[in-house]
Parts: C-alpha cells; structure tokens; sequence
C-alpha cells in the first residue's frame, strides 16, 4: 500500500474458507490494512451495516447468505462501500450479476495474490461514486444510465453492455471531464488481470461508442485527447 494515506483503510473479508481468511488477513495486515473477517454470509452483512469499512471482499459461495445476497442487502441499505467479489472458476455468469447487483470489481479464484493488492488500491484510490452517489441515474445525449440496476438505455431503448463495458462506462462517467491515459484506465478499470496491453483500451472504447454514440465515428461523449488518452464529456 503507498503512502499517500495515512489514515487507516478497514477490510472486511467475507469468506468462509478458513485457510484463505487466515493467509488473506496475514498478507493484507503486512500490507498496512486493517482486517476483520467474517465466515458467512449473514454475519458479513451484519458487520458491514454495523461498522464502517474502507472495502469488502466478498465470496460469492458462503453459508447462510450468498455473496449476492450480501451485496444487494447492502446497497438496498445504501451502503456504499467498493466490494471487490471472489468468484469460482465456473462461475463466469456470476462476474455480470455480481456487477449488475453492485459489485464493483470481481477476481477469479484461485487469484494471484499481487493482483488481489493491485485491484484492491485501485478500489481504494477510486474517488468516491460521487455521480453514482449522488443519483442514481446520469442521463448524456440520448442515453441513460441506472446504476442502481445496471441498466443502460439509449433513445429509450435497452443496450446490452458487457461486465467490462459497464465498469469502463462507469468509471468515465464519475471522472467526466478529466483526460483519462490508457495506463490509468487499465490500472483503475482492468486491474492487474492478465496485463492487457493498452490497445485493450481502444477496442473496448470503440465498442461503447457503438453502442453509445449516434454517429461512433464522430463522438460526442467518448473523446480521444490526442497523445494522452480520452475524456468523457458527457
Ligand atoms: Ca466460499
């Protein structure tokens, strides 16, 4: 964890394997964080709506209450706090529930450990949802984001965004204005996984002004800032 924080930053790790929580807790406490844990689903969500936490990591297979469960209950309470989701393997689906119920990112199991700290300070660094806070709809042109559900609609009709689509849409939206690098996009967007290269970036921006923009070859939301990046002026 860097320095520019020197306030403490609480963990909650919501997770009922035993040897994961006690090798998760050993290595994010060497990484300065504060961790308290619970081993199933009802008891996380207990903890999480009685104290306040910096972070969740959450399972989505746990006892008594699943990942899901805890993760709607949550933002039905309107708790706000990032959940970073754990998924199995087979679980692919689960990656886009998870983001549409109001995950904001998700790690594969079994993950590698470096990613899980990359992924959790991007979680961390992430400015507080203030367009996602503050309403929760943002409306530019002719589209209209529901961030409560996930849904994007434009000209009233419904557009199918994927998992990684939303989370890019997302991030623009709540840094609308600023000249967002490749490399900072990648870092905050895509996390450590599978160090995509930058081009990655292009592609699915390309993507999401077809699907977005009235004409994608002359953008008016989705902007390319030449040699520094893009900027969402929506
Ligand atoms: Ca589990």
């Amino acid at each position: 964890m860097n320095t520019d924080s020197p306030v403490e930053t609480r963990i909650l790790l919501i997770e009922d394997e035993e040897g994961l929580v006690m090798t998760l807790t050993d290595r994010l406490r060497n990484e300065g964080y504060t961790v308290e844990s619970a081993q199933d689903g009802e008891n996380g969500l207990a903890r999480a709506c009685a104290e306040p936490f910096d972070l969740i990591i959450l399972d989505v297979m746990l006892p008594r209450k699943s990942g899901f469960e805890v993760c709607r209950k949550l933002r039905y309470a309107g708790i706000e706090v990032p959940v970073l989701m754990l998924t199995a393997r087979s679980q692919v689906v689960d990656k886009v529930v998870g983001l549409q119920i109001g995950a904001d990112d998700y790690l594969t199991k079994p993950f590698d450990m470096m990613e899980l700290l990359a992924r959790l300070e991007a979680l961390r660094r992430r400015a507080p949802r203030a367009a996602a806070k503050a309403t929760s709809v943002y409306q530019f042109g002719a589209v209209h984001v529901d961030f409560r559900g996930a849904a994007v609609a434009r000209a009233g009709q419904p557009v199918v965004l994927t998992a990684r689509e939303y989370q890019l849409l997302r991030y623009l939206i709540e840094h609308r204005g600023e000249i967002l690098s490749r490399e900072r996009l990648l870092a905050d967007v895509w996390g450590y996984e599978a160090m995509p290269s930058t081009r990655t970036v292009d592609v699915h921006m390309a993507w999401l002004r077809q699907k977005l923009e009235a004409n994608p070859r002359f953008p008016e939301f989705i902007l390319t800032v030449r040699g520094l990046g893009y900027k969402f002026a929506g």
